[in-house]
């Protein structure tokens, strides 16, 4: 499919891939090493702090390979089965500081995923504790990769998104009603975070699969904020500014920004799109924001299971996070499908999804090998390694 321009074409349905899509440099290292692990220690009991990536599919092969997933189901996490030489895999979106060091006193062998660019946003934050100023984190405070992020920091206040951005620096400007402002943050600050003090010397941070723009928009409103309380000149002893975006996460949502603006161009227009990404990730979900906002009818599911071709219906998540059921689905006739996938989903996923649409548009269609999407033929490195810290 890439060799043909990212267009397929199966009876009247025609396929428009995103140009960048699914799996990012990142995700295809840890779970490479965490298969490459099983290999090294067959006779050790392993284990993964977490979902290794959001993708189901995945995460049951892991099962299969007798390694256990130790997920925080609401009560915390239970690390009681971990014992003294077991092997313990960090993901890719690595472990909190308090967790590493845990797993360091029991003597566990540790294989590290943790991505390097996510590293590089803990670096960040470790400067910024270091010289004393506090970490806006731009995430969602309970994602395990900010929740990490956070560990880093001696003083931090996660925010979301703009909205919460512009209430932080309206507080930081014009003061405001302090046990308000606790209670609003109160699951996204530092414990004994006082907002009359800790936010007079801040410096930017972000999870990795936040919207790109959001975050620079933050930063810029942080920015500006600070030379306006405190004068340009004194600028730099109040905001740390330090540039952590990841460019698999953007390039994956520029190549859907692209997909759907220019419906006007009959050549390019998509009657709807796919979302193909686990149902609790970050960075799918901001992939399916983008058509909604720009008012392209979006469906995201995180298999093919989703779909049923027999009926014509697909289940799929909104960005809002409500899950739907749309019945029938597609219509008769010519149909234009744009595609994209998460950072954490195998091609695999996506074929399959595929299959399933041309099997409601064609009951006789029985599958085609030759749909390989060939994400693998243009292996991609999107951070430059120079750059960043280990
Ligand atoms: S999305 Fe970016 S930061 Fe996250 S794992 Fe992939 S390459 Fe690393």
């Amino acid at each position: 499919m890439r060799l043909n321009g990212n267009l397929w074409r199966q009876g009247d349905v025609v396929v428009r891939l995103a140009q960048a899509y699914g799996y990012c440099w990142g995700v295809e290292r840890a779970v490479q090493m965490a298969y490459e692990a099983r290999k090294q220690y067959p006779d050790a009991k392993l284990h993964v702090t977490n979902e290794i990536i959001h993708n189901p599919a995945v995460n049951q092969r892991l099962k299969e390979m007798d390694i256990e997933i130790i997920e925080d189901r609401g009560g915390g996490k239970d690390f009681s089965g971990v014992k003294q030489e077991d092997v313990v895999i960090l993901p890719a979106f690595g472990a909190s500081v308090q967790e590493m060091r845990m797993l360091n006193d029991r003597g566990v062998r540790i294989v590290d995923t943790t991505c390097p660019w996510v590293a590089k946003v803990w670096n960040a934050v470790d400067n910024q504790a270091r010289k004393s100023h506090t970490s806006i984190i731009h995430g969602k405070y309970s994602h395990e990769e900010t929740v990490a992020t956070a560990s880093f920091a001696t003083t931090y206040l996660i925010v979301r998104d703009l909205a919460e951005a512009r209430y932080m620096c309206d507080y930081i400007l014009h003061g405001g009603d302090r046990d308000e402002f606790l209670a609003k943050f109160s699951k996204a600050i530092s414990e004994g975070f006082d907002p009359d003090v800790d936010l007079g010397r801040v410096g930017l941070a972000n999870q990795t699969t936040m919207l790109r723009d959001e975050t620079l928009a933050i930063g810029k409103m942080l920015e500006k904020t600070m030379m306006e309380k405190y004068g340009p000149a004194e600028l730099q002893q109040h905001y740390m500014v330090m540039d952590t975006i990841c460019d698999a996460t953007q390039e994956r949502q520029d190549a859907v920004t692209q997909l759907v603006n220019q419906q006007s161009d009959p050549a390019q227009h998509v009657d709807l799109m796919i979302v193909v990404g686990g149902f609790n990730s970050s960075n799918t979900s901001h992939l399916q924001e983008i058509p909604e906002v720009n008012g392209v009818p979006s469906y995201w599911v995180n298999s093919a299971a989703c779909i049923d071709a027999a009926r014509n219906a697909i289940t799929h998540k909104l960005a809002s996070g409500e899950l739907v059921e749309t019945v029938p689905w597609l219509r008769e006739g010519p149909l234009t499908v744009g595609v994209t996938s998460g950072a954490s989903t195998p091609d695999r996923a996506v074929e399959d999804v595929l299959e399933r649409i041309f099997q409601i548009k064609d009951p006789s269609f029985k599958g085609t090998a030759p749909l390989a999407l060939e994400q693998a033929a243009a292996p991609e490195r999107p951070h430059d390694a120079e750059a960043i810290a280990p």
